[in-house]
């Protein structure tokens, strides 16, 4: 499956992957002109790093008119959506199977807030970088070798995202493709299913008692939480949404569609 034309469903896309969405008033009608074939995803930086770096992405500078990205992506991880139509942030470069030269009309761009000296990423703002990526490759119908950063694609010398190694980049977007494509098995869902039973334990009257069953008993940065290793690091919130999506596809290719 490929895509030909404006990505209209960015917003649900990268929702439907877990992520926080800010959708821009008016995001569908802006753009530079409307896009051809979808082929990647190019990945930059903003090297601003403050909580108005967007603004720059969504109205452009004096030498350049916005939109600059369809998307935005926050210290946090959240995403804002600034545009489904095409944006100027490719500029001339090369990468197998895209137009040399001429990227802007066939791959979506991210701009991550960054100083862009490689220093300031968030844990939480590159698991997001790679489960967006990842969402929109798999709604374009492509792997990971079309998830590309700016510096490997451009011939004038960009440097983004600085401090992001591409290739373990890429070899983490691939995984999350894939375990988003298999079913869950039998003994994977048994696995889950006796963990969540098994952990209803006795439960203090604490209220952080019952945090920490649910989200895992460390705490990461800013509200984050590590999540359980017996669930992939995930929480029992997000290893059950997970569970249900995927047992959700598995009983659509086990069910025959009723005539
Ligand atoms: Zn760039």
């Amino acid at each position: 499956m490929s895509w030909t034309g404006d990505p209209i469903w960015l917003a649900d896309v990268l929702r439907e992957a877990g992520l926080r969405v800010i959708e821009h008033e008016g995001w569908r009608e802006r753009g530079h002109g409307d896009f051809a074939d979808i082929r990647g995803v190019l990945c930059h930086h903003t090297a601003g790093g403050g909580a108005n770096d967007w603004r720059i992405v969504q109205y452009g500078r004096p030498d350049l008119d916005g939109p600059l990205a369809q998307l935005v992506l926050e210290r946090d991880g959240t995403y804002r959506v600034i545009a489904a139509g095409v944006c100027w942030h490719a500029g001339r470069g090369s990468w197998p199977g895209w137009p040399t030269d001429n990227a802007n009309y066939h791959v979506i761009g991210i701009e991550a807030v960054s100083r862009g000296d490689g220093s300031d990423w968030t844990p939480v703002q590159l698991d997001a970088y790679k489960r967006g990526c990842a969402a929109i490759l798999r709604r374009i119908g492509r792997d990971a070798n079309d998830c590309v950063g700016h510096r490997e694609y451009s011939s004038e010398g960009k440097i983004d995202p600085a401090g992001i190694d591409m290739d373990e980049f890429r070899t983490d977007v691939q995984a999350i493709i894939e375990r988003e494509d298999a079913p869950m098995s039998a003994p994977e869902v048994q696995q889950i299913i006796d963990f969540i039973s098994g952990f209803c334990g006795p439960i203090g009257s604490d209220v952080k008692d019952i945090r920490e069953q649910l989200c895992g008993l460390e705490q990461r940065d800013r509200g984050q939480y590590k999540g359980w290793p017996q669930l992939d690091d995930r929480t029992v919130v997000d290893a059950l949404a997970d569970m249900i999506s995927r047992m959700d596809k598995l009983e659509r290719r086990l069910v025959p569609p009723s005539s």
